[in-house]
């Protein structure tokens, strides 16, 4: 058959979150309110500098093509950001400018994986990268990490068990999407040990770096030493940090040449990210940045405010996360308990059908992330809508029996 979709295409899943959010679109316009906890986006708005320097863009007339690797003072912010930031000392030719942290997982993907290879995920994790992975004709391998005294922690022996012929690379993901965990030193120089003795890539999500909490501290896995960094490739944005997520600038930072490959790989796909966010984001690097610490501040009373209602309610078992804007909590206890119109929870997806179709509360199940029986929130949303929903949990946990 001529018109068949492509086995690629048909072999990836479509995003949790947009069906979560379509069956939520269709409770609401049955008539019930709906708070909906699935997108992972800060609710603030673009700070002002950042707006008014895309307008000068636009002025200016920056509308044309520009290289594909990105503004050449763009790259440049970014290396002192990393540099200031993170401890990282990269070239600006080490530096690709990507449409957000997913044009550059995307790339990076192409660049290093042949199919047949496999790339390992510690798992709970953020659900997307199987689906680049997949698109390569790589295999994505998760290895689930253990909850310790109720917290995700990283097993590197586990990671190296999972460690075939065919291991390419291990992503790490850190502060951690969805566990909002913020990984310390000695779980990073034990990552970065396995990758060391078995000659692998890192991918080193960092799309949360500015977002941490309390005494945590985000550590680039690239900033541990040479023999780390020259197999380090990190990808990240400003979608989460600078509440930029549709302006899509992200970037990716590593060895020269796998920098070239990406450059040429997006040359080839998609061109350049678009020039106004280009310029509106060497405004953001390069101008004031008060506003991260004063989004954290409120980041974190909304953190606080969503895991005490969620511990208070019956069945649900939530840590404190020190990093992102997510919560993960245990459903553990609602399981094999009844709905009141009878309807039996035996996993996170009926648990989360049911709050939706109860109380209008649209959330996202573990399977989802590779973790059950547990959901995430992200708590990037009002207060307001925070404290109305997690009421609305508390009396759907409260009706089961
Ligand atoms: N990586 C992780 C862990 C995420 O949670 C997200 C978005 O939710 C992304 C990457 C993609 O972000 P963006 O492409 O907007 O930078």
């Amino acid at each position: 058959m001529s018109l068949e979709i492509s086995r690629f295409a048909q072999s990836i899943g479509g995003s949790t979150i947009v069906s979560m959010r379509r069956k939520a679109d269709a409770i609401a316009a049955s008539g019930i309110k709906v708070i909906d906890f699935g997108p992972g986006e800060p609710d603030f708005d673009v700070p002002a500098p950042i707006a008014e320097a895309a307008i000068r863009a636009i002025e200016a007339g920056h509308s044309h093509y520009i290289d594909p690797r990105g503004l050449p003072e763009l790259r440049q912010q970014v290396a002192r950001f990393e540099a200031d930031q993170h401890n990282l000392s990269v070239d600006p030719d080490c530096i690709v400018i990507t449409t957000g942290t997913f044009g550059a997982l995307s790339i990076v993907s192409r660049a290093i994986l042949n199919p047949g290879d496999e790339v390992i995920f510690l798992e709970p994790l953020w659900d997307p990268y199987r689906n680049v992975i997949l698109l390569t004709g790589a295999t994505p391998v998760g290895v689930p990490m253990p909850k310790v005294d109720g917290r995700f922690e990283i097993d590197a022996d586990r990671i190296t068990s999972a460690v075939t012929p065919r291991t390419k690379a291990i992503v790490v993901n850190t502060p951690w999407n969805p566990t909002g965990r913020v990984l310390n030193r000695e779980e990073l120089v034990a990552i970065a040990n396995v990758a060391i003795e078995r000659d692998l890539w890192i991918v080193a999500d960092e799309v949360y770096s500015e977002i941490v909490f309390d005494e945590a501290e985000h550590i680039s896995i690239a900033s541990l030493g040479p023999d780390i960094e020259k197999r380090t490739i990190v990808t990240t944005s400003l979608s989460k940090s600078f509440a930029l997520t549709g302006w899509r600038i992200g970037y990716a930072g590593g060895p020269v040449e796998l920098i070239k490959a990406m450059s040429k790989l997006q040359s080839q796909s998609t061109s350049n990210p678009s020039s106004i966010s280009q310029a509106a984001a060497v405004e953001a690097l390069n101008g004031p940045q008060d506003f991260i610490a004063e989004h954290n501040e409120v980041f974190k009373e909304r953190r606080d405010l969503v895991v005490s209602m969620l511990n208070q309610a019956s069945g649900l078992d939530c840590l404190t996360p020190d990093g992102a804007f997510y919560v993960y909590p245990s459903c553990a206890g609602c399981m094999d308990k009844t709905t009141p119109d009878g309807k039996k929870l035996e996993t996170d997806l009926d648990f989360s059908t049911a709050l939706l179709e109860a109380e209008g509360v649209a959330v996202v199940h573990g399977q989802a992330f590779g973790l059950s029986p547990h959901f995430r929130i992200s708590y990037a949303t009002s207060t307001e809508a925070l404290e109305d929903a997690c009421q609305r949990i508390q009396r759907f946990c409260a009706s089961l029996k």
